[in-house]
């Protein structure tokens, strides 16, 4: 059976991580998001943690050398041996370079890469709506996907926000994102791998044509 290798790409907002999510359930792989590591690794406060804290609440990128190292001990477990969906990395086109040669290492192959696209316009109020379950995990949106229960109320549990899902990071993340990650949609269509598919609409809506577009 051939390996389920998948990335991600595309704005802070765009629904990466919510639709990956949902892809992983399909396809019974491992997300991979290294927003999610960085972010636990602060919350442990481990040296790492405390390294890249300040550089995520400016909306900037941590270094390349960080992230690939992250990004190669994830993938050498065994959950990962069949398929892995990368959601947030690789950002830059280094990372995308060494991400090809640990795969080749690995003598694996990408098969798909999702680009999920989301005009600027609509990605403030994505991300200044966006709420985190404290004690599951599950993204919420405030308008578009508001949780059944009040915030801290019963059956419920309290909602945060992330410290870089403000009116003013927003600025300097879509800046990152033109400058560093946007060069990757060429690197993979001319590898020929890129779907693109249209990130507007409603979550369902949005997993249908990515299931499409894999072909799940
Ligand atoms: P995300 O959850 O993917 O929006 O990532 C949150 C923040 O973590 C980013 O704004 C960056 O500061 C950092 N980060 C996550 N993934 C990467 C990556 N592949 N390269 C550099 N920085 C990253």
């Amino acid at each position: 059976m051939s390996a389920n290798d998948l990335i991600f790409i595309g704005p802070p907002g765009a629904g990466k991580g919510t639709q990956a999510k949902r892809l992983c359930g399909k396809l019974g792989a491992p997300q991979v998001s290294t927003g999610d590591m960085l972010r636990e690794a602060k919350t442990a406060g481990t040296e790492l943690g405390l390294k890249v804290a300040d550089i995520m609440a400016k909306g900037q990128l941590v270094s390349d050398e960080i992230v690939i190292g992250l990004v190669e001990e994830r993938l050498s477990r065994p959950d990962a041996r069949t398929g892995f969906v990368l959601d947030g990395f690789p950002r830059t086109i280094p990372q995308a370079e060494a991400l090809d040669k640990l795969l080749l290492k690995m003598g694996r192959t990408l098969k798909h890469v999702v680009l999920l696209e989301v005009p600027d316009a609509l990605i403030v109020e994505r991300i200044t709506g966006r709420r985190t379950g404290e004690n599951t995990g599950r993204i919420y949106h405030l308008k578009y996907d508001p949780p059944p229960f009040a915030d801290r109320g019963e059956g419920g549990e309290r909602l945060l926000q992330r410290p870089d899902d403000t009116e003013e990071v927003v600025g300097p993340r879509l800046a990152a994102y033109a400058a560093q990650t946007a060069p990757l949609v060429a690197y993979y269509a001319d590898k020929g791998l890129l779907r693109r598919v249209d990130g507007v609409g409603s979550l369902d809506e949005v997993s249908a044509r990515l299931f499409a577009a894999v072909g799940v």
